[in-house]
């Protein structure tokens, strides 16, 4: 029965995004951390047969008048994760749109929110969604073989901080991230350069790695991570106040048929979304806050954009939007973790965003379903 149960659901969840338009929103609330994590607030799921449904309950609003009420407010999504999900169990419900870059689909994952909120567990921990996929695409291009195709498959790493594109793979990437060590050596500038005809994107100046097993795909990581760790002496609570975009290029060729298809997965976790007050910060700071709260802002301004069907979308406004351009709408599939706290003190922000969240949630991109780029 509970089979039969999750089948409809799945089979009412496609059939609901079929409709939408390619941009998903699941939120995920993260588990509390144990005693000294503090106290909880009251979030709860009122209908656990879609689990699309999330209740905070007693947040304080205050009103025009200035005045403090406590209220209850319900938000809906495609998907809702509570604390006790796994991160097999987020995978199960985006492997199909991972896939779909196999096909030749550019698709894009964002996971959104405050800083502690589960992003980097979810996305690029030893079990998160970034190993999760790159294993997932090593076994259906091991399949795939059969019926002749041949896939190659090339990984970045980069981080998005103060509007300038730092190389995680490289040591490099390190010393243009302000480290004090080998100064003698300055790393070239990353560049965005856009392929305006094949519609492909490409980052100069940038390592890519070959990840043809998992062995290389782990070693992306540590070395991702240890260089975002030194990176981060420098500047403290750095990785919370980048965003850091994996993209993994995937190149198919058909010995048979002819067929050739490309398609992009981009993992992105971005900075912590709690809102920076200007006030008191000074300096390299000050720069910092002003670049993520602006970042962050072009973001929603390009997916509000691409809902209103505008001609004209203002990717060019932030260095993330301006690489990820041929990843988002037009032929490309979107889907946005809205990640949230379980805790009291973050009511706050929670809320926040998952008005943010609600409003992508909203977004209908383009009318056209996404398209395959797959050239005979
Ligand atoms: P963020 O990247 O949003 O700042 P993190 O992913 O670093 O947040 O998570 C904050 C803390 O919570 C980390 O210690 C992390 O290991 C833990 N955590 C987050 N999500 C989960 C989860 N689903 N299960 C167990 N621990 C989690
Ligand atoms: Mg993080």
């Amino acid at each position: 029965k509970l089979i039969k149960e999750e089948t409809e659901r799945r089979i009412l969840f496609n059939k609901y995004q079929e409709l939408k338009g390619n941009i998903r929103v699941m939120c995920r609330v993260r588990p509390m951390l144990g005693p000294g994590d503090g106290e909880g607030a009251k979030i709860t799921f009122p209908d656990d047969k879609t689990w699309a449904e999330i209740a905070v309950q007693g947040a304080e609003e205050m009103s025009s008048l200035g005045k403090v009420t406590r209220k209850n407010f319900n938000f809906e999504f495609d998907r809702v994760f509570a604390p006790g999900a796994a991160n097999q169990d987020v995978f199960d419900e985006i492997s199909q749109l991972v896939q779909s870059a196999l096909d030749g689909y550019n698709v894009c994952i964002f996971c959104y929110g405050q800083t502690g909120s589960g992003k980097t567990h979810t996305m690029s921990s030893r079990d998160g969604m970034i190993p999760r996929a790159t294993h997932m695409i090593y076994e259906t291009i091991s399949k795939l073989k059969e019926k002749s195709w041949t896939y190659t498959m090339e990984g970045s790493f980069i981080e998005v901080y103060n509007e300038e594109l730092h190389d995680l793979l490289s040591p490099h990437g390190r010393e243009s991230a302000g480290s004090a060590a080998g100064a003698g050596q300055q790393a070239k500038k990353l560049e965005i350069r856009h392929d305006e005809a094949r519609k492909q994107t490409t980052v100069t100046n940038c390592k890519t790695v070959e990840l043809d097993s998992a062995d290389k795909v782990e070693a992306m990581l540590e070395q991702a991570s240890a260089n975002r760790a030194v990176a981060a002496t420098k500047s403290n609570e750095r990785s919370s106040r980048s965003h850091s975009v994996f993209i993994l290029k995937l190149v198919g060729h058909n010995k048979a048929t002819g067929e050739r298809c490309e398609g992009t997965l981009n993992l992105v976790d971005l900075a912590g979304s709690e809102r920076l007050k200007q006030s008191g910060a000074e300096g390299e700071r000050m720069k910092e806050t002003q670049s993520i709260n602006k970042s962050l802002a072009c973001l929603g301004d390009v997916i509000e954009a691409l809902g209103r069907g505008s001609g004209h979308v203002p990717y060019r406004n932030s260095k993330l939007t301006h690489l990820l351009q041929y990843s988002l709408g037009g032929n490309s599939k979107t889907l946005m973790f809205v990640m949230v706290s379980p805790l009291e003190v973050h009511l706050k922000e929670t809320l926040t965003s998952l008005r943010f969240a609600t409003k992508v949630h909203n977004t209908h991109i383009g009318t056209a379903k996404a398209t395959k780029k797959v050239s005979a």
